[in-house]
């Protein structure tokens, strides 16, 4: 009987294991035609800056899949990445926030940043510059308003060449933040040796904060670290007041979470964004 139960048990693993290669070929195959058929949009997250008063956004991509449903980006990106259809997409989500970028200028936003998530791929792109370039020159937005997000696993792939592409990035004016910051074992590792602007505190940190007095120091000292480097800080996941009142105090430049908002489709932004401007006026 405990025989029958055991191979029951491996059945029913390999039926599981089953699906998710069943998933994620048919991901695959539909991400292939997504972009052409208008699944994909861009949501924004106000980035929050209480000090100076300013709100930044940064561009989370969404998939609507026609059957489906809404498919996050966690789950398809890594699909993406693996196929070539991550470059199509980049192009996509950097051509889609330039437009809305500039709607949002034209709306009087004027001094507003704009993130971008990279994938690793993207990243190391050898058109990558040039691309970029382009899609600018034809929005008619400057570099300086965009801020790229790449992740810590990114930046440890091939060290002298992401320093390379991240020199020509930021002679150009774009804002180099790490994103996930905290979470890889080489973190410390780099962040004299690549030329970045800010860090953004993974969400895991933030959420600690609740839990013991050690997360507390521990967020307490990649700020200081971060601004003895030079680095602006970011805090991400921030979802509590009791957060807000630590990281502002700690001297965290940026934060982001769902106290301040969700990410929103570009409709909402600019009643979201005028509705922080009282939430700041409360913390000031
Ligand atoms: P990320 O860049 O670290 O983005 C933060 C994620 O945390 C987002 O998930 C956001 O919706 C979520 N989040 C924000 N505030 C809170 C909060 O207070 N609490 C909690 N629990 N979650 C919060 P999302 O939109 O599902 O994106 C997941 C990841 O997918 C992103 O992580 C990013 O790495 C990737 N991604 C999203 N859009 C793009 C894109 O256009 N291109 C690329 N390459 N990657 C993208
Ligand atoms: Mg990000
Ligand atoms: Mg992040
Ligand atoms: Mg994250």
């Amino acid at each position: 009987y405990a025989k029958m139960n055991g191979v029951s048990h491996v059945v029913e693993y390999q039926s599981k294991l089953h699906d998710i290669f069943a998933k994620k070929i048919r991901l695959e195959n539909d991400l292939q035609v997504a972009l052409e058929n208008h699944e994909f949009s861009l949501y924004y997250q106000p980035k929050v800056n209480i000090r100076l008063g300013t709100v930044n956004v940064e561009a989370l991509i969404r998939w609507k899949h026609p059957q489906l449903g809404m498919i996050s980006p966690a789950e398809f990106i890594p699909i993406a990445e693996e196929t070539n259809v991550i470059d199509k997409i980049g192009t996509w989500v950097l051509q889609q926030a330039c437009h809305d970028l500039r709607g949002l200028q034209k709306m009087g936003f004027t001094s507003l940043k704009m993130a971008v998530n990279l994938s690793a791929r993207q990243f190391m792109d050898e058109h990558l510059e040039t691309m970029v370039s382009d899609i600018f020159a034809e929005a008619n937005v400057s570099p300086s308003s965009f801020v790229f997000e790449i992740t810590e696993t990114t930046v440890m792939k091939e060290p002298y060449e992401v320093i390379r592409i991240l020199q020509k990035l930021k002679q150009k004016g774009i804002t180099i933040a790490i994103d996930d910051f905290g979470v890889s074992y080489s973190s410390l590792n780099y962040l004299n040796r690549f030329p970045i602007d800010a860090v953004k505190i993974d969400r895991s940190f933030i959420r600690d904060l609740d839990e013991n007095h050690k997360g507390a120091e521990i967020v307490e000292a990649i700020i200081s670290l971060a601004h003895r480097l030079n680095l602006e800080v970011t805090a991400e996941g921030v979802e509590t007041e009791e957060q807000v009142r630590f990281l502002l105090e700690k001297g965290c430049d940026e934060m982001q979470g769902y106290y301040f908002s969700q990410p929103v489709p570009l409709e909402q932004l600019p009643s979201v964004l005028n509705d922080l401007q009282s939430l700041i006026a409360k913390w000031k």
